[in-house]
């Protein structure tokens, strides 16, 4: 079969399945191609976000954190359980069934946008077809005006030790472990092994986590990061940082691991080990020799700010090209070049991306962080607000953590806003929303915010730039 479109889009997480939508809606005919097979052996859409990302992990995090609280936060409110038991099946299950709902209802999005989807890996070929070869290996050639490449990223494996999906996992594993590890080892103390690794640790894992890095969390605000470490000690996760793993070998049912760290070498008997060191651009079998894309030294497609490949009407979003691996700036980059394609203004900043982490408590910010704005010379003002002085967070017993925002000194806009507490992960909007309209500090001292809410730790730390905030001392 050969068929001509506007648009085809190789990939369908949420970088993919995102530019899909938005190019249909704009009236371009519009066909998308992935590969991805569910639990079920059928075509499963949405990507790695979808299926054993952003969703699922989500899912997990939200069941282990009612167990947690009903086996170590419940009594203070007067309630106790004996003998709480979690159903891993049960835990599982629920989990599966919302990757289904949500995957399920990217195939309802795709019909009732009309783009066709088509099941199987797309190999892009010069001059903009795109051949598909399906699970059997028959083949078919599409062709359209602009190709949109939306391959994603896949886990980075060790090659000391290597992923066999029952002892030594990666993400998809430590998704879909049957039974609660007794010990859980995770290399890398990024935002997928804290995540997965309170997931089990809420359930009763023994979890250490061995970061190679001197620092913790280093892409984040130093002040945020040390707040958050302290938070993951009390409950129990053992963080080693400048611990390199240098060996993991599968000894019956256990994983023996060696990690050096400053002192010398250290071993470490494990149930399961999660390796969660980073991701890397996905691009095999998507391009044939002489399409003229070009990858660079990292694997990842190089595009232009427009993410355009430089060869015409071939284009690349998502994780497979630079930037953070986030689920909203890959559907962001697919909307605006969608919108690109249709002659229309796209539009993605990357200055105000926010990134969260849903551990508990959870993290997220945006803009600056102080070292960077120190770094680049930015003179800027500080002003923080605790959660432990907002009526709402000592209400609902989850009274930890700050909003800290960066100002500039001399005109006041808001540069940067991190936050370590309960309910960031909303929060966070509030501070992108100002940034995004070049807002101030003031600008957010000046908003009235509801009272008792978890926003006006937002409100205080506004008020706190500008040394007026009323709940503290200035
Ligand atoms: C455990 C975990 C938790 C995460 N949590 C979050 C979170 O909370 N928030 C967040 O923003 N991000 C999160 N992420 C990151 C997020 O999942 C990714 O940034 C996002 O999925 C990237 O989207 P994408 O569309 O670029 O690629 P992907 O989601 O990786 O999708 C690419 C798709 O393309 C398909 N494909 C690849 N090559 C071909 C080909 N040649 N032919 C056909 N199909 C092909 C793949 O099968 C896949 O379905 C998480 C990731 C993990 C692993």
């Amino acid at each position: 079969m050969s068929d001509k479109f506007d648009v085809i889009v190789i990939g369908a997480g949420p970088a993919g399945y995102v530019a899909a939508i938005r190019a249909a809606q704009l009236g371009l005919k519009t066909a998308c191609i992935d590969a991805f097979t569910g639990k079920d052996g059928k075509q499963a859409l949405g990507g790695t976000c979808l299926n054993v990302g952003c969703i699922p992990s989500k899912a997990l995090l939200d069941s282990s954190k009612q167990f947690h609280n009903l086996t170590h936060n419940f009594a203070v409110h007067g309630i106790t359980a004996d003998n709480a038991k979690i159903d891993v099946a049960t835990f599982i299950g629920r989990k599966d069934k919302i990757v289904k709902q949500f995957t399920g209802g990217i195939g309802q999005l795709f019909k009732a946008n009309k783009v066709t989807a088509f099941y199987g890996t797309g190999k892009l070929l010069k001059g903009n077809s795109v051949e598909i070869t399906a699970n059997d290996g028959s083949k078919q050639t599409i062709s359209a005006t602009n190709v949109i490449l939306a391959s994603g990223s896949v886990p980075i494996e060790l090659p000391f030790a290597k992923f066999d999906n029952k002892f030594i996992v990666d993400n998809a594993g430590a998704l879909d472990f049957p039974e609660v590890p007794k010990r859980l080892g995770v290399i890398g103390a990024g935002v997928i092994g804290l995540e997965l690794g309170s997931v089990w640790g809420r359930l009763g894992a023994d979890v250490t986590i061995l970061e190679a890095l001197p620092d913790f969390l280093s892409v984040a605000d130093a002040d945020v990061a040390k707040i958050a470490a302290k938070e993951f000690a009390k409950q129990g996760l053992k963080i080693k940082l400048g611990a390199k793993l240098t060996k993991a070998e599968i000894k019956g049912n256990e994983v023996a691991l060696t990690y050096e760290d400053k002192d010398g070498a250290h071993e470490l008997t494990v149930d399961k080990l999660l390796v969660a060191v980073g991701r890397r651009a996905y691009t095999a079998g998507l391009l044939a020799d002489d399409t003229g894309v070009k990858l660079d030294e990292r694997g990842r497609i190089v595009v232009d700010e427009h993410n355009h490949t430089g060869v015409d009407g071939v284009w690349a979003i998502g994780d497979a090209v630079r930037g953070p691996m986030l689920a909203h700036k890959g559907s962001e980059e697919g909307v605006a070049v969608a919108e690109w394609i249709a002659g229309k203004a796209g539009h993605v900043n990357f200055d105000t991306i926010p990134w969260v982490i849903y551990t508990e408590p959870e993290i997220a910010w945006a803009g600056k962080t102080e070292k960077e704005l120190k770094d680049a010379g930015i003179p800027y003002k500080v002003g923080t607000f605790p959660f432990a002085a907002i009526g709402r967070a000592v209400a609902m017993n989850e009274a930890v953590g700050q909003v800290k925002m960066l100002a500039h000194a001399e005109t006041d806009r808001l540069l940067g806003v991190h936050m370590v507490g309960p309910g960031v992960s909303e929060l966070i909007a509030e501070a992108v929303v100002t940034m995004e309209f070049k807002g101030s500090a003031e600008d957010l001292a000046r908003i009235v915010h509801a009272h008792p809410t978890l926003s006006e730790a937002v409100h205080e730390a506004a008020l706190s730039v500008d040394k007026r905030a009323i709940h503290k001392g200035n």
